[in-house]
């Protein structure tokens, strides 16, 4: 059975020969790369997951900056210097969020990965944070570290999954998934009906049919492959 992702459907899309590169020959270990983008994200991550797990008299600034410099990941950074930039571009995130944010609330889940089933497909992501309002309704909030610019529908899929495996594993009603730009301190809100909810279900089971009946898997190429750690094998650039 095939399990579908927001990553790994980003990744079909953006390019099959990426995904087969990926998922099909398995050789992402071998050609991974270390990148600033990603440490910075990963370090942010884990910063506010773990500043949402102290308790109400422990969130203060201090702490928040001290979480930080413990989860700083210094992989993928071309200099000191560099890595010094990004660092003082998260202590800014930082102190905004801090400044803007609801601090005193004990979240429903923090980096919870669901798992579960639509139709003959298995469906799985990671949710970074997920709130309670009222009695039995769910925030989701996804925080996103880059610039905003991520395709629409693309979002709209991560967020109909997150709201299906929240729905399914809590029975809990997911209210709207919320895309938080730290960066620019943004929220994107998605809501659903049921209509467009079932709709966006469809797209993502025709999706799973398409790279289950994907042969060809050719190269895509777009502004993204500099992102793709496949450019080295890729044929497209020989
Ligand atoms: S470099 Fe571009 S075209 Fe080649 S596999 Fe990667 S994403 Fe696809």
């Amino acid at each position: 059975m095939i399990i579908l992702s927001p990553f790994k459907i980003s990744i079909f899309k953006q390019c099959p020969l990426r995904y087969k590169f990926h998922y099909v020959d398995k050789l992402y270990n071998k050609y991974k790369k270390e990148r600033n983008y990603l440490s910075f994200g990963n370090s942010l991550h884990r910063t506010l997951r773990d500043f949402f797990q102290t308790s109400l008299e422990e969130r203060t600034y201090e702490n928040l900056e001290k979480i930080y410099r413990k989860n700083w990941v210094r992989k993928g950074y071309s200099s000191e210097e560099e890595e010094r930039s990004w660092g003082l571009k998260g202590l800014k995130i930082l102190k905004n969020f801090y400044r803007k944010e609801e601090l005193n609330i004990k979240p429903f889940l923090i980096e919870k990965s669901l798992k579960g089933y639509y139709r003959s497909f298995g469906l799985y992501g990671r949710i970074d944070r997920a709130d309670k309002i009222g009695e039995n309704g769910i925030i989701i909030i996804d925080y996103k570290t880059g610039k905003i610019g991520e395709d629409k529908e693309l979002s709209k899929i991560s967020a109909v999954i997150y709201k299906f495996l929240l729905e399914k594993n809590y029975h809990k009603k997911v209210i709207k998934v919320i895309n938080y730009y730290l960066l620019l301190s943004k929220k994107i809100e998605f809501i659903f009906n049921d209509k467009e909810f079932e709709d966006y279900l469809n797209i993502i089971a025709e999706i799973g049919l398409e790279i289950l009946q994907e042969r060809d898997f050719l190269p895509k190429k777009s502004n993204l492959c500099e992102y793709c750690d496949f450019l080295e094998i890729c044929p497209a650039y020989k």
